[in-house]
C-alpha cells in the first residue's frame, strides 16, 4: 500500500517509520533505500510519528496531545465546517458529541436542516478519519493567499472544552488533503440536500 502524502506540503515522497529493531531483509533493505520506509529508533512513545515527508522532512501521523499532555480525540466536543464567499454565503456543518455518540445539523444561507443523530461508532469513525486519514493534527492553521480577495474561505473547528479549540482558517487556499475533508462532509450535506460546491480545486 503506497504511503499517504504529506500534510503539510502535499508531497507523495513520503516514507513510513519502522521502529524498534528490523529484521533485515533484502525487502527491507529495497524499501529502505526507496525512502519508503525510514528506521525510527528503538525508543518507543506514544508521540512518534507514523511518517516521514522525504519532500519538507517533517514528520506527521503522530497521536494527537493537548497541550497539557491529554489525548485530543477522546475531548472532542464539536467539529464545525463552513465554506463559501462574501457574495455566495456559506454552507456549514456542525456535529456536537452527545452521550449516545453526536447530533449534527446543515446550513446555508438560504435554509437549515433538522438535527440529525450519528451513533457512536459513525462519530468515532469520522473523528478517526480526520486524525489518523487527514493528519488534521499537522495541518497549518491558516492558508490564505493573500493576493486574492473574496474568493472561497473556510474555517473548521475543533472544539475541546469551552476554553480550547483547534481552528484552522483559508482563503482561497487549501490545505493538501482539502478534498478528501470535503469528501468526509459530503454525506452529511446531500442528506440534508444542502450541496456543497467543490471549491477548490487542488489537493485530493
Ligand atoms: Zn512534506
Amino acid at each position: 500500500m503506497a504511503n499517504p502524502k504529506c500534510p503539510r506540503c502535499g508531497s507523495a515522497n513520503t516514507a513510513r517509520y519502522l521502529y524498534g529493531m528490523p529484521a533485515f531483509s533484502e525487502e527491507l533493505e529495497k524499501k529502505l533505500n526507496a525512502g519508503t520506509v525510514v528506521l525510527g529508533g528503538c525508543m518507543i512513545h506514544e508521540r512518534q510519528p507514523r511518517f516521514l515527508c522525504n519532500a519538507c522532512k517533517r514528520s506527521f501521523g503522530a497521536t494527537a496531545f493537548t497541550k497539557d499532555g491529554s489525548e485530543l480525540i477522546p475531548l472532542i466536543s464539536s467539529i464545525s465546517f463552513s465554506v463559501g464567499g462574501f457574495f455566495d454565503g456559506y454552507t456549514q456543518i456542525e456535529f456536537r458529541r452527545t452521550a449516545g455518540g453526536a447530533e449534527y445539523a446543515v446550513s446555508d444561507r438560504f435554509t437549515s436542516s433538522e438535527v440529525r443523530t450519528m451513533p457512536d461508532k459513525e462519530w468515532t469513525e469520522l473523528v478517526d478519519r480526520l486524525y489518523n486519514h487527514l493528519f488534521l493534527d499537522d495541518w497549518k492553521r491558516r492558508y490564505v493567499d493573500e493576493g486574492v480577495l473574496d474568493g472561497t474561505q473556510w474555517e473548521l473547528t475543533v472544539q475541546l472544552d469551552k476554553k480550547r479549540k483547534r481552528e484552522y482558517y483559508g482563503s482561497n487556499m487549501y490545505p493538501a488533503y482539502w478534498k478528501r475533508l470535503n469528501k468526509l462532509f459530503q454525506p452529511y450535506m446531500t442528506e440534508a440536500e444542502i450541496p456543497m460546491d467543490d471549491k477548490g480545486a487542488e489537493g485530493e
